[in-house]
């Protein structure tokens, strides 16, 4: 076995990424550098959490020892010191936790410093996101990390000046934790002050469960924090600031929470809840695990971040605590899968939390229109996945519509509907397509159309068919444009009078054949001469585009053309096709009709070189 007391002093150079975060901190011109101390304690805080965790099946991991974070000041030396009776960690932790990015929210912080065309630009971001125990070198160049794993007793020693290497060597320390010696920078010292220091703790560390010390010198040690779990104290007493820096230490996210859901559920279950809803879209909010992020504490002490039983996955993009009592304090990671007192909770948790988004939509519309636009597309996904809840959550879904600005409710829509009209009409369409054909003759008659921007409405459109009793209609299926019942286009008048177009739809499906399952002339148009519809039983336009793309449809059904009997071309050539010798230019312009129907639909053109070749010979046509 090698020996590892001969190995004095190993060097490594860190990884390419966290050399350039490095570089970024030493050279930081971040006004608000006193943030490396909130980040240093959150590291610590949660080392004593896992300690306490780990000896909830190993007693002998934590024995009587106290759980706490001492900060010392030694201005002679020039350091702090901040020491915590935590897990501690191994050589090969402290090489790849203090040396690679293993943590997504710093990966992605350097793509967004990447992004970031300026360079001053990156203290936003640091503002932003926090970057956790690399900050340390904004206000240190030499920094010193003694750590001594849980379990073991052997210490090892990190050192680094933050610089491109760091070394790792065998080291002493009594017992187990972490040390962490900061070398202050010459422009640092107002971080060797006391009140600085304390005023520091107290702002943003103040909900830190565990005791933070501060002392200088020889004299005793004081306790700064309120060093109480911030969801066990009453609601009154409890500033917003206080809920926003938890916030930020649960979620490891940096912006204002939205809303805050804090809660004590008392009788058959009792537990305690102290939830948020972010104000911008976490980063991973659409990661393919869909996990929740949410944190289960039993008795107040931490068990898990990564229980999937707390709430569904449509509800992700919650944060914070849920602390249950009636769970056993040894409880393995592994039991809390279908586990029915967990479920239970899961239960009324979801039913608390999409009541308190329907209060805040009721409440305080504009912070709702703010939450649906980052949060509406996973909160949708419990419409198909949640049968129980779906009416709720159609309660709370708001969608973009031709009728009004900014977002609107189903209910709003029904308020508004004209008199005879009998159905909720949408359109699914790419972002921005609110100039689609199919929309004309809807706007014509002031009928308002909802129009569904996201991938995910193809999916629940599936299982919901109605709301209130009035279905849910598609205006890109054929039988949706029954327009005339609900009264004449205002706009089109006399001026565009119908012309009769079946003999030139007889000519047009003898050119267009199969590539089409049928011509009509439509109600639905009123300036395009054309459009694509999906027919009767047919799938929508959008969805079988999206599922061609990703290969669940070997080919789209060939769809029904809509011409419009009032426009100036499709007159000129209803003319025509009662006359001789004019079947090449029909021909010609039902094929470039089609194509045109398919480019304003934003369907790939199965034939270009002749849809090339097509609009040449018109040009041509022209230029003689
Ligand atoms: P994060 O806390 O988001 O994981 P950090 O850069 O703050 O990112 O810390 C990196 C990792 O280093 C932590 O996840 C943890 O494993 C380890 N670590 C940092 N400080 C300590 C400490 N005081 N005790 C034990 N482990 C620590
Ligand atoms: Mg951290």
């Amino acid at each position: 076995m090698a020996d590892r007391d001969a190995v004095k002093s190993e060097s490594f150079g860190f990884q390419a990424e966290v050399a350039r975060l490095l570089h970024m901190m030493v050279h930081s011109v971040y006004s608000e550098r006193e943030i490396f101390l909130r980040e240093l304690i959150s590291n610590a805080a949660d080392a004593c959490d896992r300690r306490r965790y780990e000896a909830l099946t190993r007693p002998e991991l934590l024995g009587d020892t106290p759980l706490e974070i001492v900060i010392t000041i030694d201005k002679a030396a020039k350091t702090l010191t901040l020491s915590d009776t935590g897990i501690g960690m191994s050589r090969e932790d402290l090489i790849e936790n203090l040396g690679t990015i293993a943590r997504s929210g710093t990966a992605r912080f350097m793509e967004a410093v990447k992004g970031a065309e300026t360079k001053s630009s990156a203290p936003d971001l640091i503002g932003q996101f926090g970057v956790g125990f690399y900050s340390a070198f904004m206000v240190a160049d030499k920094v010193r990390v003694v750590s001594r794993r849980a379990g073991s007793d052997e210490a090892f020693a990190w050192e680094s000046d933050g610089l491109g290497s760091f070394t790792v060597e065998p080291a002493t320390r009594d017992a187990t934790g972490t040390t962490i010696t900061l070398h202050m920078k010459e422009d640092a010292a107002e971080f060797l002050e006391k009140y600085r220091l304390s005023s520091i703790i107290r702002t943003y560390s103040d909900h830190i469960a565990i005791p933070i010390k501060l002392t200088e010198g020889s004299e005793a040690a004081d306790t700064v924090n309120t060093a109480k779990a911030l969801w066990t104290r009453p609601k009154s007493e409890i500033e917003e600031k206080d809920y926003a820096e938890f916030y930020r230490h649960t979620s490891g996210l940096f912006d204002e929470p939205l809303r805050t859901l804090h809660f004590r559920a008392e009788g058959k279950l009792e537990y305690t809840c102290l939830l948020f809803t972010p104000s911008q879209a976490p980063f991973d909010l659409y990661d393919p695990e869909r996990k929740s992020k949410v944190k289960l504490y039993v008795k107040r002490v931490f068990i898990t971040d990564d229980c999937e039983e707390l709430l569904p996955a449509y509800l992700r993009f919650m944060r914070g605590v849920v602390d249950a009592q009636d769970l056993a304090l040894n409880i393995s990671r592994e039991m809390l899968q279908h586990n029915p007192v967990l479920a239970a909770m899961k239960k009324a948790i979801t039913g608390k939390v999409l009541g308190d988004l329907a209060k805040m939509a009721e409440n305080e519309p504009e912070t709702y229109a703010k939450f649906w636009g980052q949060f509406g597309k996973v909160l949708k996904e419990g419409l198909y996945e949640d049968f129980d809840r779906r009416d709720d959550i159609l309660k709370l879904t708001r969608f973009k519509s031709t009728g009004v600005e900014g977002w609107t409710s189903l209910g709003e829509y029904i308020s508004r509907m004209k008199e005879g009209q009998k159905a909720i009409y949408y359109l699914t369409t790419e972002e921005g397509a609110a100039s689609s054909p199919q929309l004309e003759g809807f706007k014509a008659r002031g009928i308002e159309v909802l129009l569904l921007t996201d991938p995910i409405d193809d999916f629940w459109l599936g299982v919901v068919t109605e709301f209130d009793g009035k279905p849910l209609q598609s205006i890109t299926k054929a039988s949706s444009a029954d327009l005339s019942a609900l009264g004449e286009a205002k706009d089109l008048g006399e001026a565009a009078p119908e012309t009769d177009v079946s003999r030139l739809i007889a000519v047009m499906k003898g050119v267009l054949g199969d590539s089409v399952k049928d011509i009509r002339a439509s109600e639905r148009l009123t300036d395009s001469p054309v459009c694509l519809v999906a027919d009767e039983g047919d799938m929508d336009l959008r969805l079988s585009r999206m599922l061609k793309a990703h290969d669940r449809l070997n080919a789209i059904a060939p769809r029904v053309l809509e011409i419009n009997p009032r426009h100036a071309l499709v007159k000129q050539l209803a003319e025509r096709s009662g006359q001789e010798g004019q079947y090449d230019t029909i021909a010609l312009a039902s094929q470039l009709l089609l194509d045109q129907a398919r480019i304003l639909e934003g369907e790939p053109l199965p034939d270009l070189p002749g849809f090339s070749k097509r609009m040449s010979d018109v040009l041509l046509r022209l230029a003689q």
